[in-house]
């Protein structure tokens, strides 16, 4: 989708910090971070929301895990403990609209979250 910001980044039209990457996924720093660590992780095929994701037939919504928990160990925040977030919605904050996974570590996170 040529006007999804997240498409732009994953197209390289945009920059962004990547940190990770495999075929199908993507994993770049949130430009606001919330914690020490908050990384964004995307499928590189364009999915509205966490609902739209779940329903791709194709172990899509298993790569983003993994591609999640493969950052958490990359950024050294696995073993102390990380969240992984997915907004979905604009009830719950959802703000673009390319499916991400935040994952945020490297400090106290509290619960539940605001
Ligand atoms: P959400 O509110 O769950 O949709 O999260 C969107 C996130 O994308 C926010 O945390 C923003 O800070 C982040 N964000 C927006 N634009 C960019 C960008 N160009 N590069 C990196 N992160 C971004
Ligand atoms: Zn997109």
């Amino acid at each position: 989708m040529s006007d999804c910001l997240f498409c732009q980044i994953v197209a390289k039209e945009i920059p962004a910090e990547i940190v990770y990457e495999t075929g199908r996924t993507l994993a770049f720093r949130d430009r606001n971070p919330q914690a020490p660590t908050h990384v964004l992780v995307i499928p590189k095929q364009h999915h509205r929301d966490a609902a739209e994701l779940a329903g791709a037939d194709d172990g899509l919504a298993d790569d983003v895990l993994k591609t999640a928990h493969a950052v958490a160990v990359q950024e050294g925040v696995a073993e102390g403990g990380y969240r992984v977030v997915f907004n979905t919605g604009p009830g719950a904050g959802q703000t673009v609209f390319h499916v991400h996974a935040h994952v945020l570590g490297g400090r106290g996170l509290t619960w539940p979250p605001g």
